[in-house]
């Protein structure tokens, strides 16, 4: 299994390192060059949806790499990552991917007070640790699966082989969710 972390901007390190723990070989997509190699599956960090939305133009990787998802490619996508994927965002009238059937509100819980940990349960994987960094919600689903609740609010989302998370993975001990998804990726390559 050979997984590209989007590497523009956010934790492409600390997620290359924790799929590598899980077994999966890694590698950077900084430009387009990269891309033209084959992966089986495409891991969107966090940073800032705005930026990473216009580098990805600017890079002319927008177009393949959107193909690449409609197709059917696996996507594990985490904060700005989830915004990426949505069809709509409540709070900005900017659409980037869209393939995700959802609206998510971006810096959703304030900024000042927008980063927080707690513990919640996963769709079938019982309680994971939960970094949110001023983090989005998702705020309607119109055919995401929602798989995980922070008070009330949708914070991880499932659509076929796409997985989003409100929060940050990468930067808790726990392995679960990376697992999750690198299942979906073994089935996708089967
Ligand atoms: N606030 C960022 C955005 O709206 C997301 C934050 C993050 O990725 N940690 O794009």
């Amino acid at each position: 299994m050979k997984i590209a972390v989007l590497a523009l901007q956010g934790d492409f390190a600390e997620h290359r390192k924790k799929l590598e723990e899980c077994g999966a070989e890694t590698f950077e997509i900084r430009q387009k060059k990269d891309i033209m190699t084959e992966f089986d599956g495409l891991v969107l960090p966090g940073g800032e949806s705005t930026v990473i939305g216009k580098l990805l133009h600017e890079l002319d990787i927008y177009d393949i790499l959107k193909e690449k998802i409609e197709a059917g490619m696996p996507v594990f996508a985490t904060c700005a990552g989830m915004i990426l994927l949505a069809e709509k965002i409540e709070n900005d009238d900017k659409v980037h991917f869209g393939t995700m059937h959802m609206t998510v509100k971006r810096n959703a819980y304030g900024r000042q007070l927008g980063s927080f940990r707690t513990d919640a349960a996963v769709k079938g994987l019982g309680e994971v640790p939960m970094t949110f960094i001023r983090a989005p919600y998702i705020a309607d689903t119109n055919g995401a699966e929602v798989l995980a609740y922070v008070e009330g609010k949708a914070v991880a989302a499932r659509e076929e082989n796409q997985v989003a998370l409100a929060f940050h993975p990468e930067l808790d001990e726990n392995n679960d969710i990376y697992r999750y998804w690198l299942d979906i990726v073994k089935n996708y390559t089967k």
